[in-house]
């Protein structure tokens, strides 16, 4: 059955359910980069030590740039390390796909899916009905479909770079730029950087304090570097710097 944004479903997910929590075990959760940057300032650590403590990288042999995946404890349950036994301790700040759950996005097309059944996810047999776009906006997912749509311009452009698999130079700087954010920001502040781009000062004052406003530049950057966007100015000097 497909499922758009103005479907109807029933769903409600409460403590008081046999299943509470039963989701958040032995189950592959990706992180996108702004998942990686809310879960990150939730747990008041620097990205270096959140990547290592939380996450794991990918690299599939089909798909060349990194992918992130919340990594689950070593103990029998194979539970979520934000788990408690009173639900998730990172609730406000949780992943993308958490927040969809019991959906998930169709990569095909713009439609979505129910990825568990009745048996398994008990609040689908609850009465509360949605129209899954109201849903969507109750779970919080507005923003972070933002900054998917910013990753995936880059992403889904991956294919147009020919059968070239990027260098492991240019492999680091994606998984920097996008998954470690304060490591990126000493990047662009304490590196060349700023002598070799026109950044505008207040943008510059930004991105010096604000992690999602970095982040985005970090993709407006990507884009330029990988996909060769002409979105931004190399300053004069480094230009006639080069000539020389
Ligand atoms: S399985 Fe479904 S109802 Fe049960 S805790 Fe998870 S999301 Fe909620
Ligand atoms: S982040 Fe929270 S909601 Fe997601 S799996 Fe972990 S405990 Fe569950």
């Amino acid at each position: 059955m497909s499922i758009t944004l103005y479907s109807k479903f029933r769903f409600s997910c409460h403590k008081g359910l046999k299943c509470f929590t039963r989701c958040c075990r032995n189950v592959n959760i990706f992180l996108t980069p702004y998942d990686v940057l809310r879960m990150k300032n939730r747990t008041g650590v620097q990205s270096d030590e959140f990547l290592k403590k939380y996450t794991k990288a990918l690299v599939s042999s089909s798909f060349s740039l990194p992918v992130v995946l919340l990594k689950m404890k070593d103990d029998e349950d194979k539970s979520c390390p934000f788990l408690t036994n009173g639900g998730c301790s990172i609730y406000e700040d949780r992943p993308w796909s958490c927040r969809m759950y019991p959906l998930d996005k169709d990569i095909e097309d713009d439609e979505y899916k129910l990825i568990v059944g009745e048996d398994f996810c008990l609040g689908l047999k609850e009465g509360k009905e949605w129209i899954v776009e109201d849903w969507f906006e109750d779970q919080g997912l507005i923003p972070y479909d933002t900054y998917n749509q910013l990753f995936n311009q880059i992403v889904n452009a991956e294919s147009s770079w020919g059968n070239k698999v990027p260098d492991k130079s240019v492999i680091d700087m994606f998984y920097m730029t996008c998954y470690n954010i304060d490591k990126f920001r000493g990047f662009v502040f304490n590196s060349s950087f700023l002598n070799l781009f026109e950044v505008d000062e207040g943008l510059k004052e930004r991105i010096r304090v604000d992690d999602p406003e970095l982040l985005k530049f970090g993709f407006k950057w990507l884009r330029f570097g990988l996909l060769g966007e002409k979105n931004l100015l190399i300053k004069e000097s480094a230009l006639k710097k080069k000539k020389k």
